[in-house]
């Protein structure tokens, strides 16, 4: 694990002062970093059926994709507002400063469905609260939450509470 985060950089005040980003993108250029970062987000959940994986936009789609593919699963882009082409469901979410929105397809899950959602990384845990909320909202199952990496600090579980939450790193 200590392996991984070497291959995570961390980039100081981006994208406002502040916040010390994670930039996941120097792990993705790692060949072995990549395969290992993946094999362990799809780890906990070979056994656990899972139908459908959805990726929040944007770093989720890249681990989301492989995931699904690795569980045998189909896999379901949660995307920012107006990028989805058919009909959508939408849910708004409040951030520090104002709201944001993500949107799925409304005919992308099934009732009954188990799916699991999976991002690059949890923070305060509101993105993923709607993740999982438009994911209800459709009568499908959340199975589990999967992130790269969790900012304990942040308490984002505190967000998901009654949802199993996996992190591969903690900071
Ligand atoms: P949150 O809704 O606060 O849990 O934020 C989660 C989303 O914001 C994820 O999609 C992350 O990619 C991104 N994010 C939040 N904080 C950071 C950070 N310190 N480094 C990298 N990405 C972050």
């Amino acid at each position: 694990m200590q392996e991984l985060k070497s291959l995570i950089r961390e980039v100081p005040d981006f994208p406002k002062p502040g916040i010390l980003f994670k930039d996941i993108t120097t792990l993705l250029g790692d060949p072995g970093g990549l395969r290992r970062a993946i094999a362990c987000l799809v780890e906990p959940f070979q056994e656990a059926a899972i139908d459908k994986v959805v990726g929040i936009e944007s770093r989720g789609f890249i681990f989301g994709a492989a995931v699904a593919d690795r569980l045998g699963a189909g896999f379901v882009p949660a995307r920012k507002p107006g990028k989805l082409p058919a009909r959508t469901v939408r849910v708004e979410y409040a951030l520090e400063y104002g709201t944001d929105t993500l949107e799925l397809h409304e005919d992308a899950l099934d009732g009954g469905q188990r799916v699991l959602i999976v991002d690059d990384l949890l923070a305060t845990g509101g993105t993923a609260r709607a993740a999982a909320d438009l994911v209800a909202g459709r009568g499908a199952e959340v199975h589990a939450l999967a992130f790269l990496v969790e900012l304990d600090a942040l308490r984002g579980r505190d967000r998901l509470a009654g949802h199993d939450i996996f992190a591969a790193l903690h900071y």
